[in-house]
């Protein structure tokens, strides 16, 4: 099971479920529980709540935190969700055991709940189409008007409920309500519906079942029957916990699970709801749900996000009471610190410009040694081979240079890494103009980088040897979405940023990546993180993608902040 680096200091969950096992409230247990409605796959979002629930109970000796499917949704809900979540939910680092648990497996147990409801007056079948269901609620300013069949019989609504079950009635005709409040301030307690009709199969029910329990009527019995004892969720549940103890009350279901809520995660730049993303995904908007760009925890994972990052992340954004947005240059600081410190370091030129070394000799390698971490020796060192001609990025030339820019130009002298001191004498243009090659002479005393007559340059460039470097794709991501905030947008699919990928499919990256195994992670020198997609690289054409940048954009919000 995951740990984290540092001991979580005690959030306000944490407290309660210190004071909790200090009072014996639970007799010393903490069961917690992650429930995702399995329609569709798991974001940033999610991982949130996952470190939370599976965090508090490995923290405490004997705790226990189920993953449960909330699959009460037949029209919504897919088998390949239910697997992505699994696989999701595990390559975090957390691990269930055996406590795997799907709420259609209590549709029975919830069903006989029902019928205690309707036996103690407690619940009512109602003949009210949607609309005028919705028509009776009333508002936040006004109070509802009770349903003309409110005042059924219990011989009445027994028949209609086992009637409902038998299939014997079209989607709508009837519910199960609740009886408890319509002039209640919360809108929740308004006598809410607890049953529905839909006569669809279920993915694991079957044809069972034509009617399926409400969220709020079977997610606390769930907690109940698992005997949680500290059922965390989001904010927007807050209203609805008057009616989860009034479920449990009512039925006199023991222990009685404590539900408390935390905000819920936002990102900028990124939407953060399923129901959204697949709307991303059917659209066409990206590839598909572990599109790089997404921020799903499949996204992700292809696009080098290691688990440890994402854990780190949520670690470090904390578990508070108020909503707030987290800026996604966060989430890219700890990426990029935790790959600082584990990827390897290679030299990959993403837009090659072609050069001559005029005073090497033709048909000559060698190989010279370059350091693979310099934040950690037991990485070792590899070796580069070099000849006469190489590719340079085409960046780091200018024929007329700014004062600023200290790259190589006409006349010029900069290092290769590793590698000499090379300066140019020729720059060759195409009829057009444009500059496709240049020449250069080199310095056999500088081999390794340093020139024995102190002599010193004011760049360092990174470069692979044209004969020996691989062809390879590399894809250039940015944020998907323009603006920071696209739920702002009246559509969406408005804000989203037309270059939110770039492909470059020449670049040349040193031949030691011709082992690369897909998903494997590396710093491109001067360039980023990259990591071989899982998905589209082969040996014969290698696929990379920049899981980030090695700008600090959170850094330089944070000197702002500072000033
Ligand atoms: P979505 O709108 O993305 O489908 P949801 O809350 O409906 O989100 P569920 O599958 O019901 O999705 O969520 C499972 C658990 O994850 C719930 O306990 C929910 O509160 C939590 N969760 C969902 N989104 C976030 C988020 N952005 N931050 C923290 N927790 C979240
Ligand atoms: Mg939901």
């Amino acid at each position: 099971m995951a740990t984290s680096d540092s001991t979580p200091s005690l959030d306000f969950i944490r407290t309660i479920i210190a004071e909790d096992l200090q009072s014996n409230k639970h007799n010393g247990r903490v069961v917690t529980r992650f429930p995702p409605e399995p329609n569709g796959y798991l974001h940033i979002g999610h991982a949130k709540s996952i470190c939370l629930n599976f965090g508090v109970a490995t923290e405490n000796a004997g705790g226990v935190c189920h993953l449960r499917f909330d699959d009460t949704n037949p029209t919504k809900e897919e088998v390949e969700y239910v697997d992505s979540i699994q696989e999701d939910v595990r390559w975090l680092g957390f691990d269930w055991g055996d406590h795997l648990y799907y709420a259609s497996d209590y549709f029975e147990q919830l069903y006989q709940y029902a019928v205690q409801l309707i036996k103690d007056g407690k619940a009512y079948v109602d003949s009210l189409s949607a609309d005028e269901i919705r028509d009776y609620r009333g508002t936040l300013t006004a109070p509802g008007r009770e349903s003309p069949y409110r005042d059924r019989s219990v011989e009445e609504n027994l028949d209609l409920f086992e009637r409902m079950r038998a299939g014997e009635f079209a989607d709508g005709e009837h519910v199960l309500r609740a009886k408890i409040d319509m002039a209640s301030p919360n809108m929740t307690l308004r006598d809410p519906t607890l049953y529905r009709i839909r006569n669809v199969p279920h993915h694991r029910t079957g044809d069972q079942w034509c009617i399926y329990p409400m969220y709020d009527f079977t997610h606390c019995l769930s907690d109940a029957i698992e005997g949680i004892t500290h059922s965390l969720c989001t904010l927007e549940f807050e209203n609805n916990r008057p009616l989860y103890d009034w479920v449990l009350d009512t039925l006199k279901v023991e222990p009685h699970p404590q539900q408390i809520e935390f905000a819920r995660l936002s990102l900028t730049h990124t939407l953060m709801s399923k129901r959204k993303l697949l709307r991303l995904v059917e659209e066409g908007h990206v590839t598909g749900w572990d599109d790089s760009r997404m921020p799903t925890i499949s996204g992700l994972r292809r696009r080098g996000y290691t688990p440890e990052a994402v854990r780190n992340f949520c670690e470090h954004i904390g578990v508070a009471k108020r909503d707030s947005t987290v800026d996604m240059a966060l989430l890219e600081h700890v990426i990029r610190d935790d790959l600082n410190r584990r990827a390897p370091r290679v030299m990959a030129v993403l837009r090659p410009l072609k050069v001559v070394i005029v005073n090497y000799p033709e048909g000559q390698t060698e190989e010279l040694e370059a350091v693979n971490n310099p934040e950690d020796a037991a990485m070792g060192t590899r070796r580069v081979p070099f000849s006469r001609e190489l590719y340079i990025e085409r960046e780091d030339f200018l024929e007329d240079p700014p004062r600023q820019f200290f790259r190589l130009a006409p006349g010029r002298e900069v290092r290769l890494r590793y590698a000499y001191f090379i300066t140019c004498v020729e720059v060759i243009k195409d009829e057009a103009g444009e500059v496709v090659e240049l020449h250069c002479t080199y310095d056999p005393a500088t081999r390794g980088g340093n020139a024995p007559d102190g002599r010193r340059v004011k760049a360092t460039l990174h470069w692979v040897s044209a004969a020996h470097a691989l062809q390879a794709t590399v894809r250039l991501y940015d944020h998907l979405f323009a603006t920071p905030d696209p739920d702002a947008a009246a559509d969406a699919t408005e804000a989203l940023n037309p270059h939110s990928v770039e492909v470059l499919t020449a670049c040349q990256v040193e031949p030691s990546l011709a082992a690369a195994a897909p998903g494997s992670r590396y710093q491109f020198e001067r360039q980023g993180y990259f990591c071989v997609d899982t998905v589209d690289s082969t040996p014969e054409a290698l696929v990379f993608i920049r899981t980030v940048s090695l700008r600090d954009t959170w850094a330089r919000i944070q000197n702002t902040q500072k000033q």
